[in-house]
């Protein structure tokens, strides 16, 4: 069977790129190795945050304006509440980089943020203990995404512009023949025009020579007794730069109505783990895990006397720089494309980098611009 083109990897990036191919009326065909959605990937977890003030890079801001646009309008395609608001504060030391890059990125573009005095923010949010020299900025325009009605929204709305979608089927490797590309899987052949490679912590496996690094994180909910206390709007969802450790997140009690997520309010550390195998990572949770919680709860949180904690294993994949890579596939003549290396930030961006990557396919100059996420920079 042959597809104008088939997209390896339906996780974040790939679902939400099948859904804008078939928009765009492409025959398409998607292939994940597991279920729709999994929890052996990077998007497990159940929530993700969305913001604007972006640290990481002031060129990521048009994109994320452009996001929020299209998760409003998959929002309005499925009927389905994808976003839910909250706010965000950030806590860290006036120097900590977190809290001067969002005031950076807020004043390049001028986004919602506010600087508040530390009485404002005990008042507001007393569950929190910080030392006094140290700053808070409030971003109101920010909140979470529903991860698992994303993901398979994103395939619905595939499967109804005409896409076909294959779960449980392994793509064990793809050719260049010159005028298409012919990929072998665990049960089949396939030729397309177009490649489009989202294989999130498997793409090295996709891509000889691409320099990823896959970290093992681990997230945690805690279940606590006085619950109500950190439901929004009582408790937002919030970032805390510790000096030492990194930067911590968290979430409220989470609004997804999902039975299997576990009860409480989820947080992680938000450092690059072990380098793993994705195939082999270490699920187990060990000492050393749980003295990260331990440690923010003493110092940030003390308050907080969770009756018992419910942990968790996902993986980052790292390109050198950190910043994500969306580009041609050097060698294919352009029939090739991969999108990789959204190491902990990536989830919001899911709407726009899939229409970029429909733009690449069609040829298309995508706007906003993605080209700071290109190869090029890697010099390979
Ligand atoms: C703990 C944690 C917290 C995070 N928090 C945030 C946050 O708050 N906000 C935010 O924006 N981002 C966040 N992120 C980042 C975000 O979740 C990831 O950047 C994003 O999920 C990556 O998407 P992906 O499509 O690259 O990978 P994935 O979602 O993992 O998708 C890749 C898919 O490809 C499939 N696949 C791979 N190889 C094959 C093959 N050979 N054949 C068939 N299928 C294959 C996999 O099974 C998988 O389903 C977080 C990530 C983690 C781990």
């Amino acid at each position: 069977m042959h597809y104008d083109v088939i997209v390896a990897g339906l996780g974040t990036m790939g679902a939400a790129t099948c859904s804008y191919l078939a928009g765009r009326g492409l025959k398409v065909l998607g292939i994940e190795q597991f279920d729709i959605p999994h929890d052996l990937g990077s998007h497990s977890g159940f929530t993700r945050i969305i913001r604007k003030a972006y640290y990481e890079h002031p060129d990521y801001v048009p994109l994320l304006q452009r996001s929020y646009d299209l998760w409003r309008q998959q929002e309005q395609k499925t009927g389905q509440t994808l976003y839910h608001e909250t706010g965000i504060l950030y806590l860290g030391e006036p120097s900590s980089s977190v809290l001067r890059g969002s005031l950076e990125s807020s004043r390049l573009y001028d986004i919602p943020v506010e600087k508040w005095e530390g009485g404002k923010v005990r008042a507001r949010y007393p569950q929190f203990h910080f030392p006094a020299h140290w700053d808070v900025l409030w971003e109101p325009g920010a909140g979470y995404l529903d991860v698992n009605k994303s993901i398979t929204g994103f395939c619905n709305t595939a499967t109804e512009a005409g896409a076909e979608i294959h779960t449980r089927e392994k793509i064990e490797a793809w050719k260049d023949q010159g005028d298409h590309i012919l990929l072998k899987t665990s049960r089949s052949h396939y030729t397309a025009s177009r490649l489009i490679l989202t294989a999130g912590p498997w793409t090295r496996d996709l891509t000889a020579g691409l320099p990823l690094r896959v970290t093992r994180q681990v997230l945690a909910w805690l279940q606590l007794p006085d619950l109500e206390r950190y439901d929004y709007p009582a408790f937002p969802c919030w970032f805390l730069h510790d000096p030492d450790q990194g930067m911590y997140y968290g979430f409220p009690v989470s609004r997804t109505g999902d039975p299997s997520e576990p009860r409480g309010i989820k947080m992680a550390l938000h450092m690059p783990g072990d380098t793993g195998d994705p195939d082999r990572l270490d699920r187990e949770i060990r000492k050393e895990d749980k003295a990260i919680f331990r440690y923010f709860l003493d110092r940030y949180m003390p308050r907080a006397n969770p009756v018992s904690i419910h942990y968790k294993t996902c993986m980052y994949t790292y390109c050198p720089d950190e910043h994500f890579l969306v580009d041609y596939l050097p060698g294919t003549d352009r029939k090739v494309v991969v999108a990789c290396g959204f190491s902990g930030h990536g989830f919001k961006f899911a709407p726009v980098i899939a229409e970029i990557l429909t733009g690449l396919v069609l040829g298309e100059t995508p706007n906003p611009s993605a080209a700071f996420l290109s190869l090029k920079r890697l010099d390979l």
